[in-house]
C-alpha cells in the first residue's frame, strides 16, 4: 500500500433487516474540487496586479497627459506594455495547461543538439534577466544529439533559468550538459535558498508554490514545473528536483540519447508518458 490519500463517502440505508453501507472513493472529485479553487484563487490574484497596474497606467495617461512629461508618458506606456506582457504570459500558460490535461498537446520527437540549444537560450535569456544575475555554463561537447523537441526542451529550459533567477535570491546559476549511459542531462543549479524536501514533493503540482504568502515572494501561477513535467515525460524523459534548504536547488532534465528514436513509442497528442516518478519535476509559453 502506498501513501495515497483516499477520499471515501460513506452511505447507510436502513432497513427492517439490518443496515446497508455503500462506500465509494470520491478522490477523483475532490482532487478535481481542489485543483477548481486553487484555479479561481491563483489566477484571480495573479491577474489582479497586472490589470490594476495597466489600468492606473491607461487612465493617468487619459486624464493627466497634457500636465505629463515626455518621460512620464514612456514610462507608463512602458509598464502597460510589460503588464500586458505578463497577462498573456499567464493566459498561455492556463492554456497550455488544459491542452496538456486534455492530451491535445502534439510534443515532436526528432534528434536535437542539446548543446547547441542549451548555449543559445543561455544567451537569450541573459539579455532577459538583470545584468547581476550571473550564468555559468559548460557543456560536453561529445554528448550527441538528444531525441526530444527543440521548442518544448528550450521552454523547459526557460523556465527552469527563469525559476533559478527568481527564487535563487540573486545568486549565481549553473547550467550544464553531460551525457552518461545513452541519457543527455542538463542541469540548472543555483545557490539560493532551496526547497525543503516537503515542498519538493509538491512543486510540480499544479498551482503549487513553495511560501505565496511570503510578502517578498516573486508573482506566478505555480503551473511552470508542472507544465516542464509534463513536457519532458512526453518526451520520453524525466525532470528532477534535489536541495538542500539553505545550499541552493539542483534541477535536472534527463532526455533518452537520439539514438533511442525509433524505440520510443509515438506520442499520439500528449498522452505517451515515459516513468512515473516519485520527486519529478518538470516548461511554459504556448507559441
Ligand atoms: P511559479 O514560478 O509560477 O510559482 P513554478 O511551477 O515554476 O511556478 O514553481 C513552483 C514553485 O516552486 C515556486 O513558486 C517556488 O516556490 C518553487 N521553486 C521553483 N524553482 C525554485 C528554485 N530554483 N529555488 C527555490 N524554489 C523554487
Amino acid at each position: 500500500m502506498d501513501d495515497r490519500e483516499l477520499w471515501l463517502s460513506f452511505v447507510a440505508v436502513h432497513g427492517a433487516d439490518g443496515a446497508v453501507y455503500a462506500f465509494r472513493d470520491v478522490t477523483g472529485e475532490r482532487r478535481l474540487d481542489e485543483e477548481k479553487r486553487d484555479f479561481v484563487a491563483t489566477i484571480s490574484h495573479e491577474l489582479r496586479t497586472p490589470m490594476a497596474a495597466i489600468y492606473g497606467a491607461a487612465e493617468t495617461l487619459r486624464r493627466r497627459s497634457t500636465s505629463l512629461t515626455r518621460g512620464n508618458r514612456e514610462q507608463l506606456v512602458d509598464m502597460i506594455a510589460t503588464q500586458a506582457t505578463r497577462l498573456s504570459h499567464i493566459t498561455d500558460e492556463v492554456l497550455l495547461t488544459t491542452k496538456l490535461d486534455r492530451g491535445e498537446l502534439r510534443v515532436g520527437q526528432e534528434a536535437v543538439d542539446v548543446g547547441d540549444l542549451v548555449q543559445a537560450t543561455v544567451n537569450a535569456v541573459r539579455g532577459q534577466l538583470p545584468t547581476s544575475t550571473r550564468i555559468s555554463l559548460d557543456i560536453d561537447r561529445r554528448g550527441g544529439a538528444a531525441s526530444g523537441d527543440r521548442d518544448r526542451i528550450q521552454q523547459v529550459l526557460f523556465n527552469l533559468i527563469e525559476n533559478a533567477a527568481k527564487y535563487g535570491g540573486g545568486a549565481p546559476i549553473r547550467v550544464e550538459v553531460k551525457r552518461a549511459n545513452g541519457v543527455v542531462r542538463i542541469v540548472v543549479a543555483d545557490s539560493g535558498p532551496g526547497i525543503s524536501l516537503a515542498d519538493q514533493e509538491r512543486i510540480c503540482e499544479k498551482f503549487y508554490r513553495a511560501d505565496p504568502q511570503l510578502r517578498n515572494a516573486p508573482g506566478g501561477t505555480g503551473l511552470g514545473l508542472y507544465i516542464s513535467r509534463q513536457l519532458v515525460e512526453r518526451m520520453g524523459g524525466r525532470l528532477h528536483v534535489s536541495s538542500d534548504v539553505g545550499a541552493g536547488a539542483t534541477f535536472v532534465v534527463e532526455l533518452p540519447g537520439a539514438e533511442a528514436l525509433g524505440s520510443l513509442p509515438e506520442d499520439p497528442g500528449g498522452s505517451s508518458h515515459a516513468r512515473p516518478s516519485e520527486r519529478l519535476v518538470g516548461p511554459r509559453r504556448e507559441p
